[in-house]
């Protein structure tokens, strides 16, 4: 593993998430507590700015049992839509400049459908996971994914990407389980 990059602000010895851009200046690295600070001193500066995710370890992707689930289902349902979500945000970091836009994605109940060839995309590298099954057959997710799968897996992924991994597992902390000792 490379080392881990570290946050640039002083004193903070955290591992940065995000990548805040200055014309004429190198990026800083921030953590997610200190992205804001390092937006607001370019603000200061009068210059128009923007913060990246940096590329995201899918070794760390993992959903603890104090986050809670996406689904509340359990089982492979989560299991493979875990596997959804890791490899949309694996083909997201491989692909940098994609733009990945859906129809449907504010609305909670409706079908999800990809409006752009990015959205299809991303779409085709969360069917193409592998997951196992509770019989241990081991599977394509498309193969077995539902559309709610899919739903739950897009918002999650633009969720991850919006806030950073560790604004997300602290967002995520506390969600009940469903499935409570499953
Ligand atoms: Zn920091």
């Amino acid at each position: 593993m490379p080392e881990p990059r570290r946050c640039s602000q002083e004193g903070c010895t955290a591992a940065a998430e995000w990548r805040v851009f200055w014309p004429g200046e190198a990026p800083l690295l921030a953590c997610t507590p200190h992205k804001m600070h390092a937006l607001n001193l370019g603000t200061a500066m009068g210059v128009a700015i923007h913060a990246e995710l940096l590329p995201l370890d899918p070794a760390a992707l993992v959903w603890t049992s104090e986050m809670g689930e996406i689904s509340g289902m359990g089982g492979s349902y989560e299991r493979g839509l875990q596997a959804m979500v890791r490899a949309g945000l694996a083909w997201w970091d491989a692909h940098p400049d994609a733009d990945p836009r859906f129809k449907g994605y504010e609305n909670v109940m409706g079908v999800l459908l990809e409006d752009n060839a990015d959205a299809k995309a991303l779409t085709q590298a969360m069917m193409d996971a592998r997951t196992t099954m509770d019989d241990g057959r081991e599977v394509r997710c498309g193969d077995e994914a539902t559309g709610a799968m899919h739903r739950w897996g897009v918002n999650h992924i633009f969720a991850i990407r919006r806030l950073g991994w560790s604004d997300y597992v602290r967002q995520m902390t506390g969600r009940p389980r469903e499935q409570e000792g499953a």
